[in-house]
């Protein structure tokens, strides 16, 4: 395969990079940042958990899970003598807490067990008993702050939780797509940093494409994937490639705050917690001494899309910040709010349904790896070789449209079908929010 440049060097773009090197392809990762992992991936909260509406993306994100657990083997990095910086995959468990233990939760979890995810569905008192930090009231349906009832009592509680023992996070998703960077200049992958794409010339004789750099300098190539996150709709556009699927950058704040501690004066062994009762997620941080807590976006939040993703607001702020602390402290009464602390981060949603889009486009040589989402960190390694499978099949002569590439995954023997990932899909099931 000819030299294919790879627009991102985020972890989708890097984990693609990787695999297309090992494929023997020439790729070229350009960035419009200093470094590799600088842009969305770098506000990541890494977390790995396969709960997950679809089987496919179940099944992938349980791939993912394993590769993070034996991350230095997968790339082949350290050894004896060796001991290189690497992620490390932390895996305190995660608490999924859903409105309802139903008919449709059970059957995620009956996949997740098919293909070997250790899960436990766990009663209200169980969850009392084995977290005794977390309450178990039910704070259901979630307020504003400022509603007059979001402070009101209740007897009622949660009817259970989901709980995954081997979930947890990558600390962290910046190391990770450094060491991506490290193995793929090992193996072939070239590195064009500091270089942001302005304009994209498609030519019908000669190379495809010419990229023109913002110093004016250009490159011609023949393959060319969109891997760049919450830029995607923009990227696709100085392709003139119109998607019938879309996808828009979505603000999204991270708090920190500080663990509550336990009688013995440390901070107390919280898990990652997915609580779509209270509209929030959590994961330690900083070796448990913080929490970092984020929204599920329930429905009285306003959602803050971007129409450019290189003009928002970049720090955090009072409102959103009160209004995570609080739903925590319902959950975790022992919390103290402590000062205004966090970051701010672009998701790259695909509206529709939560899904990426991994495709060919109706412009030849064109592929897009965008629309992750807010959940794709986990997933990235399989995204990358599933992409770079898609694109070797697809530069090989076949119409991934009309007779879409299949590719079972080697952990978990689960096939996927990429139509899945169709930019001409229809949209899937999914809970309409940043769990898929
Ligand atoms: C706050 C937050 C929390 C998250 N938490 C989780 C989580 O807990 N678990 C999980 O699995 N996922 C999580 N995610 C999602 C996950 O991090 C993303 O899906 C993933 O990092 C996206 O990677 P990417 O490579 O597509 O994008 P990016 O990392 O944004 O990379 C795209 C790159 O493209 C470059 N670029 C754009 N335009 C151009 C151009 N014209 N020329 C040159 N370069 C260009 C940018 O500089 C950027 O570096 C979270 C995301 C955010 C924002």
């Amino acid at each position: 395969m000819s030299e294919v440049a790879i627009i991102g060097g985020g972890v989708i773009g890097c984990a693609v990079a990787w695999e297309l090197a090992r494929r023997g392809a020439r790729p070229v990762v350009i960035d419009r940042l200093g470094d590799v992992g600088h842009g969305s991936t770098s506000a990541s909260c890494g977390i790995v958990r396969r709960f997950y509406s679809t089987p496919t993306m179940t099944a992938m994100a349980e791939e993912g899970a394993r590769i993070w657990a034996d991350w230095g083997n997968h790339l082949g990095l350290g050894g004896p003598g060796k001991e290189p910086m690497l992620a490390r995959f932390e895996r305190p468990g995660m608490l999924f807490i859903p409105p309802a233990v139903d008919e449709r939760i059970e059957g995620i979890v009956e996949h997740m067990r098919a293909i070997g995810v250790r899960v436990e569905l766990l009663g209200a008192d169980e969850i009392a008993a084995r977290f005794p930090f977390l309450d178990t009231s039910s704070h259901w349906p979630i307020r504003q702050p400022d509603d007059e009832d979001f402070f009101e009592e209740t007897e009622r509680r949660i009817c259970g939780a989901v709980f995954e023992p081997d979930a947890g996070y990558v600390v962290s998703p910046m190391l990770a797509t450094q060491n991506l960077r490290e193995v793929g200049e090992r193996d072939g992958v070239r590195f064009l940093l500091g270089h942001a794409v302005e304009e994209v010339r498609r030519h019908e004789k000669g190379r495809r494409f010419e990229l023109v750099f913002s110093d004016g300098s250009r490159r011609s190539f023949d393959v060319l994937l969109n891997a760049s996150g919450p830029h995607s709709s923009v990227f696709n556009r100085k392709v003139g490639c119109e998607l019938p699927i879309e996808t828009r950058a979505l603000r999204r704040e991270v708090c920190a705050v500080e663990t509550p501690t336990g009688s013995d004066g440390r901070p107390l062994g919280v898990p990652v917690v997915g609580d779509l009762d209270s509209g929030i997620y959590l994961r330690p941080e900083g070796g448990g001494r913080d929490l970092v807590v984020g929204s599920l976006d329930p429905e009285c939040d306003t959602m803050e899309w971007i129409d450019d993703p290189d003009d928002w607001q970049m720090g955090v702020s009072e409102k959103i910040f009160e209004r995570q602390i609080l739903r925590l402290m319902k959950r975790m009464p022992t919390v103290e709010k402590g000062r205004l602390r966090g970051i701010a981060g672009l998701y790259d949603v695909t509206p529709l349904d939560w899904n990426p889009v991994l495709d060919r486009t109706q412009v030849p040589g064109y592929y897009v790896a965008i629309g992750t989402s807010g959940s794709s960190f986990k997933t990235a390694p399989v995204v990358g070789a599933l992409v770079a499978q898609l694109i070797e099949a697809c530069e090989g002569g076949r119409n991934h449209d009309a007779d879409p590439v299949r590719a079972t995954l080697p952990r978990t023997n689960f096939e996927v079908d990429l139509s899945f990932f169709s930019r001409l899909r229809g949209a899937h099931t999914s809970s309409g929010t940043v769990l898929g």
